[in-house]
């Protein structure tokens, strides 16, 4: 690569893929075109310098327009958001199939270098999912498939449209299994939230209103592991450059598995703040146990995401204290 030239990354009104445009252009990167459907005013990060287009790439003709000259195509578009969106709008979920579909079409036809693809843990078959103390996942683990409904079965069709773009048409496609990503810049109110940032929200509410307690959602047992998106974003980098892994979903995700009700005490431990925990056991909580097998990605890559969720929480943690009180001030925050 060039250093100028175009990198285009759609989702880029979001956490992940605003956070990438940054990377790049922290790399010397000089022509970043970022793609997001929310008008400009809404994107959690606008990056100086980058090319900031509002398209909604669920549309080919927008997809045409969102990769002309591209060189390289990091499509991050989807519409998403942790346990409490996911199981609610399943149908939200399955039509984010048509950002995927006519994004790699076009950018097929545009005759880019490389594709990558932003997929999920959630692709993996629930059956192996039932117990906290989960064995960790391993890429093979996704087939035979009973993924999570809606937004796992979209991800996994959206993969397989990877993988057959390169067997039968030889584009260079990549895949990564996210697993569960937070920090800085991530949703951390509204409903999309995932429990990292929502139990740093629900503590510095806790405080806020003098109500010392806070509400978890299940009986706090579930499992699962968090990637800082530092690691994220390096990991994203790593696996497009890399021509071994054309077509090969990979996991990219922390190996450190923790309960929710650990991730609590953690969130305690960074904000010094003790809270009393109530259960909602009806609440929405995914799988029981979830967990990344790393495997792969180090024998590959010679690498995994390595951050202490400790340390990513200090940081975020102190990142959405200061929305909150943002908030209060009546300044515009992300969430
Ligand atoms: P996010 O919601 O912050 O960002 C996604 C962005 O995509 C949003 O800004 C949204 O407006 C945009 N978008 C949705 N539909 C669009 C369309 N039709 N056209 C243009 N833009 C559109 O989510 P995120 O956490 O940054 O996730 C990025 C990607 O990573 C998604 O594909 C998501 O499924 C995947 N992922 C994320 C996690 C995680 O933990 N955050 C885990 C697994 C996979």
């Amino acid at each position: 690569m060039n250093k100028d030239d175009l990198i285009v990354i759609t989702g880029a009104g979001g956490f992940i893929a605003g956070a990438l445009v940054k990377y790049f252009k922290g790399k010397g990167f000089t022509n970043l075109r970022a793609v997001d459907k929310k008008p400009l005013y809404q994107w959690y990060q606008l990056v100086e310098g980058a090319e900031s287009l509002c398209l909604d790439v669920s549309e080919y003709a927008n997809c045409v327009r969102a990769v002309e000259n591209a060189k390289e195509v990091y499509n991050l578009a989807a519409d998403m958001g942790g346990m409490g969106f996911i199981e609610k709008n399943r149908v939200e979920c399955l039509r984010s199939i048509l950002i995927n579909t006519n994004m790699i079409e076009a950018a097929y036809n545009a005759g880019v270098d490389r594709y990558f693809y932003s997929s999920s843990a959630c692709v993996y078959n629930t059956d192996l999912q039932k117990n906290p103390n989960v064995i960790a996942l391993k890429e093979s683990d996704a087939y035979p498939a009973m993924a999570e409904r809606g937004y796992g079965w979209e991800k996994l069709l959206s993969e397989m449209f990877c993988e057959e773009y390169a067997a039968e048409r030889g584009m260079k496609t990549f895949i990564a299994r996210f697993h569960n990503v937070y920090g800085p810049y991530g949703t951390w109110d509204g409903g999309r939230e995932k429990a990292p940032a929502a139990m740093c929200r629900k503590v510095i509410e806790s405080k806020d209103q003098a109500s010392g307690e806070i509400e978890i959602w299940g009986d706090g047992s579930q499992t699962r592991s968090y990637m800082y998106i530092d690691d994220c974003t390096r990991g994203i980098d790593m696996i497009t450059h890399c021509d071994e892994l054309v077509a090969r979903a990979i996991n990219l995700g922390s190996s450190e598995l923790v309960s929710v009700n650990k991730l609590v005490s953690i969130v305690e431990e960074v904000s010094g703040i003790k809270v009393e925990r109530t259960y909602d056991p009806d609440a929405p909580k995914g799988v029981a146990g979830r967990n990344s097998d790393n495997a792969f990605i180090k024998k590959i890559l010679n690498w995994e995401p390595s951050t202490p969720l400790k340390d990513g929480l200090a940081k975020t943690y102190s990142w959405i204290n200061g929305q909150y009180e943002d908030r209060k001030a009546g300044k515009r925050t992300v969430s």
